[in-house]
């Protein structure tokens, strides 16, 4: 049994901004079922919700301030969680990275370095929690500072660091460094030091004993120009320790024989009943009722990440062909604009709600026939894998854990029936829409078709699978 610390800056559902919070959230309730113990750190944000009151455990002074540390359960886990309690850093409204008008908090650093010493005082057991753990498990930037600090101690526990999105790495002026009591020894151009600003990230980067990342063809990309953000050459120069792996999902949330979200349950010995869902998504979206039609779907933040701008350059040519389009979203308003200009303009083609709707996702999943993923890059991506489990087939670009995730629908894979997918390369609009139509072509193959629905929803994309591979990491170290 290995004893770990998860140190992330969210973790569903106690506060959620991302794909971290549901990793922190699932991946400890793996760990402790695979039988390690897990304990969990985050700041204790007046944002937090809790079911009941956490209890005290320990006052421990650190960088001159006095800071209790909380215990509380992970709901519906077992998992026990320790909240840093400082209600001078965490004690205020907004969420972990902004405040209640949206802009970064002007301490943000301060926030982050501070949760760092006390998850560094944790892990060297001089917290009097009486617990030392043999791993400290850091996510992303806001905990970038830990391995670094450990690397200064004599017997620490081992380091691993998860990068999320490397697009955030936690960037501050030279300044900064001096005014966080940062110690010396780590302020140069091998520690915390890029292009004379201080990185958090790199203290995860190069002084963790291994980096993963959340699919291992971003583990790869990342260590490219195009991926990297100028943290290539330090990727590939560690890539012994660096490995991908991806993340799961909650088979209990997206699961389409219990969903109660939608019209109609169903799994794959009855997809026929997949059918009703499509109908009354098509109703509901004021969209003609046709069964026959190819009915395409997307749900996702609209950002430029996200390959939407590709999507809406070529819509106007492809409402010509038999298809239609349910789509969710929000972010970029310029993209909001178009998108619901091009609904307006073909309605009997195109539906588009904007905004954060959950329920509505978990019909657009269980109703639509392909659900679309052109992202330019994406770590890991949860969609794809929810398509699948419904019987819905993603058609997506080849990054990050798109590609990881998704067979697509070849001559062999085909024959061999491991395709579950339409996969294409290049981020333009051309290969977007040449892959439309082999979607097109596929859908009419009926036969063919449903062969891929099957294969795709008897994929296993559980924590379990990840979080033994967590393990065997651990175990490696
Ligand atoms: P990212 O973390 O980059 O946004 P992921 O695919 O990893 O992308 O995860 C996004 C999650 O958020 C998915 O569960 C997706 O269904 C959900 N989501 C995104 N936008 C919306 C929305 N407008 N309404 C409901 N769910 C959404």
């Amino acid at each position: 049994m290995k004893k770990i610390l998860f140190v992330t800056s969210e973790a569903h559902p106690l506060i959620k901004t991302g794909g971290l919070a549901d990793v922190a959230g699932s991946l400890p309730k793996a760990l402790t079922e695979l039988g390690q113990d897990v304990r969990l750190i985050i700041p204790y944000y007046q944002a937090v919700s809790l079911e009941q009151e956490p209890t005290f455990r320990s006052t421990i002074r650190v960088d001159n301030r006095d800071i209790n540390i909380l215990e509380t359960r992970l709901p519906d886990t077992d998992v026990i969680t320790w909240l840093v309690d400082y209600p001078e850093l965490y004690g205020t409204p907004g969420n972990p990275y902004v405040d209640e008008q949206g802009e970064p908090w002007e301490n943000i650093a301060e926030r982050f370095a501070v949760f760092s010493r006390v998850a560094v005082e944790i892990a060297m057991n001089r917290a009097n929690l009486d617990w030392k753990p043999d791993i400290v498990h850091c996510n992303d930037w806001q905990s970038g500072l830990v391995p670094a600090l450990l690397s200064l101690e004599q017997d620490a526990p081992k380091s691993i660091f998860t990068i999320h999105n490397l697009a955030y790495q936690g960037l501050f002026p030279s300044t900064t460094y001096h005014e966080l009591n940062l110690p010396g020894q780590l302020w140069n151009p091998a520690g915390l030091e890029f292009h004379e600003m201080l990185s958090f990230i790199k203290g995860g980067l190069v002084y963790s004993d291994r980096i993963t990342t959340v699919s291992p063809t971003y583990a790869q990309e990342i260590q490219t120009p195009e991926f990297g953000y100028g943290l290539e050459g330090l990727l590939s120069h560690n890539h012994e320790k660096l490995s991908g792996i991806i993340n799961g999902i909650d088979m209990e949330d997206w699961n389409p024989e219990t969903d109660a979200a939608i019209y109609q349950q169903y799994n794959d010995t009855d997809l026929d009943k997949k059918q009703i869902n499509k109908t009354e998504l098509q109703k509901h979206s004021g969209l003609p009722v046709d069964p026959e039609i190819s009915l395409f779907g997307l749900v996702s933040r609209l950002v430029e990440q996200k390959g939407i701008d590709l999507l809406v350059e070529i819509l106007p040519e492809i409402v010509t062909t038999p298809i239609q389009l349910v789509l969710l979203g929000s972010g970029d308003s310029s993209l909001e604009h178009q998108l619901n200009g091009l609904s307006r303009l073909y309605p009997d083609k195109i539906a588009v709600t904007i905004g954060y709707n959950e329920k509505l996702a978990h019909q657009i999943e269980a109703g639509i026939d392909i659900f679309l993923m052109p992202s330019r890059f994406e770590p890991c991506g949860l969609n794809q894998m929810y398509s699948q489990r419904y019987g819905t087939i993603p058609l997506v670009r080849r990054t990050g854990g798109l590609a990881d995730t998704v067979v697509d629908a070849m001559p062999d894979t085909l024959k061999d029936k491991s395709a579950t997918g339409i996969v294409f390369d290049e981020p333009s609009t051309g290969a977007l829409q040449e892959s439309i139509k082999r979607s097109l072509l596929l859908y009419n193959d009926k036969k063919t078709w449903r062969n891929m629905q099957k294969t795709a929803m008897s994929k296993d994309f559980s924590w379990q699978n990840s979080a033994k591979q967590y393990l065997k990491l651990y175990e490696s170290i």
